[in-house]
């Protein structure tokens, strides 16, 4: 028996399963190779890849939620243009950021269908808070505010298999490493993030714009649906700019 047939032996995962392909039919390719379970729905259509895993059925839910984010009108954004030196920076960002706000804003529904918190990641998440905590003890004050933005949202995820014990000692050695400028920000962010989960509209835009003005340093960023929709199907933080002089920027500074 295959890993979808395992998981849609539950009920309420069966149930989301065929709303989901009544809307965008879904593929599914199960792996042996990858860790991790992932899905894209883009075009119509949902693929999902599926990996060993201890509890297939959360699994399922988990990509199912992600899928029935983006069907009612969630946008990823996860293409970026920018003038400015943090121009890598800024679409790592954008797309970690992707990934935590549909986690934030699938969560909840994850627990009504039944599940545990624990069962929300894949059976490797036991390491994340450990693998967080040694990445801390070699930053310190210097260390750019991206760095410990990347290991604030672990301690913020919702979720996963760290106790709430871990995951306050966790936030509270970040908070002793990164200094209380940087600290500001990161509770600003999570204020964000705490807006996001409570406001209705799918649309992240606004709140990543937010986000990335609290950062600091990405003014004449635009950050979009695709690179090839630019500007129209996105935002800029800060002034806008044009594609031309972007490119321009870009060919003199960029190596
Ligand atoms: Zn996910």
């Amino acid at each position: 028996m295959g890993l979808l047939d395992d998981a849609r032996k539950n009920p309420s995962v069966d149930a989301l399963y065929i709303h989901i392909d009544a809307q965008t039919p879904i593929k599914f390719v199960e792996s042996a190779d990858e860790v991790s379970w992932s899905s894209t729905t883009m075009g119509g259509g949902t693929t999902i890849t599926g990996a060993p895993t201890k509890h297939p059925d959360a699994s399922l839910a988990h990509e199912l939620l992600h899928a029935k984010l983006k069907i009612n009108g969630y946008r990823q954004y996860g293409a970026t243009t920018a003038m400015h030196h943090k121009y890598r920076a800024a679409n790592i960002i954008a797309q970690m950021l992707d990934n935590e706000l549909q986690h934030h804003r699938m969560y909840s529904e994850f627990l009504n269908i039944g599940f545990k918190a624990e069962q929300f990641y894949n059976d490797d998440d036991i390491k994340s808070y450990r693998k967080v905590r040694r990445e801390l003890k070699a930053m310190g004050q210097t260390t750019a505010r991206e760095e410990f933005l990347r290991a604030f949202v672990t301690v913020i995820a919702p979720g996963g298999a760290g106790t709430e014990d871990e995951r306050i000692k966790l936030r509270n050695f970040l908070r002793a490493r990164c200094g209380k400028n940087t600290w500001d920000i990161l509770i600003g962010i999570e204020n964000e993030i705490a807006g996001w989960v409570a406001q209705p509209s799918p649309d992240s835009g606004s709140v990543l714009v937010n986000i990335f003005r609290l950062l600091g340093g990405y003014d004449s960023t635009w950050i979009g649906w695709t690179a090839d929709s630019f500007p129209a199907n996105g935002i800029f933080v800060g002034q806008p700019f044009t594609l031309q002089q972007a490119t321009t920027w870009l060919a003199l500074h960029a190596h």
